[in-house]
């Protein structure tokens, strides 16, 4: 069974609109029905478990009342930080054996081919990440005045979510974790823990984070190219 865990805990203090970052509209959706309908519509999930702001759960019950989901299993008050929501939204799952594809909700743009992708790649590993190789020079310092050294950029990639997982292993990673706070990601989770090999495969330079009032333009942009080449 595959379960996406949709991480919608946060309220986008970086985005600075005067909606939470999720519920913001672009190309006739909000980010988290753009999230919602992809999982939703992949022959890959068979169940989604979203994870939201205790602020935000009236807002998240009035698009699932207006919007036709198949495949919403259970809505999960978040926690303080990343790490806390990813860790209760995978305990929603009852099950043993499972795997989970836990994806970001200011990701709206996660095309059906990266969850392929991440579900083909499930069946020969344990841990999957997509990525995209870094493009930008990217510089070292330490004292963040001036440039230490360049980083070669050969061995460099920037994840992206989802982020995939045999659900064994990512309870262990929490398990193992306990109070241990500050891991932006499960991968590093299970790195540190050095549980088993973190397989990358292909992104999508797309699939790109909102973060920034300005990203929901280039999101928008993004859409319409994709929609154009399908
Ligand atoms: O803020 P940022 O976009 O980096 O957050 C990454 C993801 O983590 C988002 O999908 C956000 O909703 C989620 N998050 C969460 N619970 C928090 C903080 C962030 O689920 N307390």
């Amino acid at each position: 069974m595959n379960y996406a865990v949709i991480l919608a805990g946060g309220i986008g203090t970086r985005f600075s609109y005067t909606q939470p970052k999720q519920f913001v509209r672009f190309a006739g959706r909000t980010l988290i029905g753009h999230v919602l309908h992809t999982f939703d519509k992949s022959m890959y999930i068979n169940k989604i478990i979203i994870v939201i702001a205790p602020e935000c759960k009236d807002f998240l019950d009035n698009i699932l009342l207006n919007e036709h989901f198949n495949k919403i299993y259970k809505v999960v008050i978040g926690g303080k930080s990343r790490q806390e929501s990813s860790r209760l939204g995978i305990a929603a799952i009852d099950e043993q054996n499972a795997n989970v594809f836990i994806h970001d909700v200011s990701r709206p743009l996660v095309s059906q081919k990266i969850i392929e992708r991440c579900a083909l790649n499930l069946k020969m590993h344990k841990a999957v990440v997509p990525v995209v190789p870094a493009t930008d020079t990217l510089i070292q310092t330490d004292d963040n005045k001036s440039v230490l050294s360049v980083v070669d950029r050969k061995h460099i990639y920037q994840t992206q979510t989802p982020q995939c997982f045999s659900l064994d292993v990512i309870k262990r990673a929490f398990e193992l974790s306990g109070q241990d706070v500050g891991f932006t990601d499960e991968c590093s989770m299970i790195l540190k823990h050095k549980l088993c090999e973190v397989h990358m495969i292909q992104g999508d330079r797309t699939n790109i984070k909102v973060t920034f009032p300005e990203d929901i333009y280039v999101a928008n942009a993004l859409y319409n190219m994709n929609a154009r080449q399908r």
